[in-house]
């Protein structure tokens, strides 16, 4: 729980909260007032947002609800809110799909889901991105741990300045390098097939990593080992060994790779 402050945006304040404490999945309830809001009703038969409306004044928020997500491999937060204000004919209220909302003041709840990743992909139905993705990261209780597990991947991405930690020298595979349908492939057997898709990451460009969130390069070792700086700032080491780079798009001239885990309790 926490509240925001006077003049905040009240969805660029729940993002920052968000990338601050590292959440990346989460339910937001809030209520307080605005001083300002533009909200959008979405129209399903021409499936856009219709003109959004803009209200400024003393808006008491009655209710806001909402979540955070992942979209286009940023946070995203979707909020909807129900307002009401003073009138010459007495209380109105109005509400909608948030698009901006100016703080007087805010009191929020997050109810967070560390072990969650949902991403919203595009939906052809009503044209909105939905939640495609829903991405579980951690081992079902009651399933043996033989190999890498989430802990010892998280326990290898050390501080820079803290003890090296040796990553542990992944299996040999003795299949065939043949060229599947990246399709089709699995995350994991997608990480084995290392090819000439998957470039070498440099300095500045952005790694999605399924637990840390958005990511920036700010070192390259040797190909053995990246440091990356977190969304909360922190500096962390990642064995590339370990966490397998996959090119997935570029973000003005930046690589933008998606780190692959081992999933838990493989061989
Ligand atoms: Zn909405």
């Amino acid at each position: 729980m926490g509240r925001l402050d006077k003049d905040q945006d009240l969805l660029q304040g729940i993002l920052e909260v968000c990338r601050k404490y590292s959440v990346r999945c989460a339910e937001i309830r809030a209520l307080g007032a605005l001083r300002e809001v533009e909200i959008a009703v979405y129209d399903q038969r021409r499936k856009d947002y219709l003109t959004s409306k803009k209200f400024a004044g003393d808006l008491e928020i009655l209710n806001a609800t909402g979540n955070v997500s992942e979209r286009d491999g940023d946070l995203f937060c979707h909020l909807h809110v129900t307002l009401s204000r003073d009138t010459d004919n007495g209380l109105e209220v109005l509400g909608g799909h948030l698009v901006s909302g100016k703080v007087f003041a805010c009191e929020f709840t997050l109810s967070t889901c560390d072990d969650l990743i949902l991403r919203r992909l595009p939906d052809k139905a009503t044209g909105l991105a939905l939640w495609g993705d829903a991405i579980q990261l951690q081992e079902e209780p009651g399933q043996e741990s033989e190999g890498e597990s989430w802990q010892d991947v998280l326990s290898q991405a050390v501080e820079p300045d803290g003890a090296e930690q040796p990553s542990s020298e992944p299996e040999e595979s003795e299949r065939e390098a043949a060229p599947p349908d990246p399709e089709e492939l699995q995350p994991d057997e997608a990480a084995q097939d290392l090819g000439a898709e998957w470039p070498e990451p440099e300095v500045g460009d952005w790694v999605l990593h399924p637990k840390f969130g958005r990511c920036v390069v700010e070192r390259v070792e040797e190909g053995a080992y990246i440091q990356v700086r977190l969304p909360n700032r922190r500096l962390v080491r990642l064995g590339l060994e370990v966490v397998k780079l996959k090119l997935v798009g570029y973000e003005a001239d930046r690589q933008v790779f998606e780190a692959i885990l081992p999933r838990p309790g493989r061989p």
